[in-house]
C-alpha cells in the first residue's frame, strides 16, 4: 500500500512557506530551489506543488496538466540555469532502496562540473 503523504515534510512546509528555499522558479504547479546541501555547483530541486509522496505516485495520480507543467517547467529551469549546452543529469530518488529522504516527490537537477558516470 502507498505511503500516505505527511504534511510535515520539509519540502510541504516550503510550499506553506513555513521555511525559507532559495528559490529559482515557481508557477501554479511547481516550485524549483537550490538544494540545502549542494551536491555538484548547480543543484536545483524542482517539486510538484501537489500531495505525491515519490515519482510512483506522480507518474500514477497526478493528472495530465500537472504532469506537463512539471516537465515543461523542468525544461525551462535547466535552460534558464545555462546548464543545457554543457550538460546536466535530472535523477528522482523513490523510496527505500534509493535513499529518498524527503517524502514529497522532486527531481534533483545537477550540473556545473563533470559528472562522471555515477548516478548521484
Ligand atoms: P532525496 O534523497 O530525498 O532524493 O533528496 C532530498 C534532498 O533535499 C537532499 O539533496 C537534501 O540536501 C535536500 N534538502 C533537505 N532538506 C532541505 C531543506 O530544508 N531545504 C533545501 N533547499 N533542501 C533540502
Amino acid at each position: 500500500m502507498a505511503q500516505p503523504y505527511d504534511d510535515n515534510n520539509i519540502f510541504a512546509k516550503i510550499l506553506r512557506g513555513e521555511i525559507p528555499c532559495n528559490k529559482v522558479y515557481e508557477d501554479d504547479h511547481v516550485l524549483a530551489f537550490h538544494d540545502i546541501n549542494p551536491q555538484t555547483p548547480t543543484h536545483v530541486l524542482v517539486i510538484p506543488k501537489g500531495r505525491y509522496v515519490s515519482s510512483d505516485d506522480f507518474f500514477n495520480e497526478a493528472d495530465e496538466a500537472e504532469i506537463a507543467a512539471f516537465f515543461r517547467a523542468v525544461g525551462k529551469i535547466s535552460r534558464d540555469l545555462g546548464v543545457v549546452d554543457r550538460g546536466y543529469r535530472i535523477l528522482a530518488n523513490a523510496g527505500a532502496d534509493a535513499h529518498q529522504e524527503v517524502p514529497h516527490f522532486h527531481l534533483h537537477i545537477f550540473a556545473g562540473t563533470d559528472l562522471g558516470r555515477m548516478i548521484k
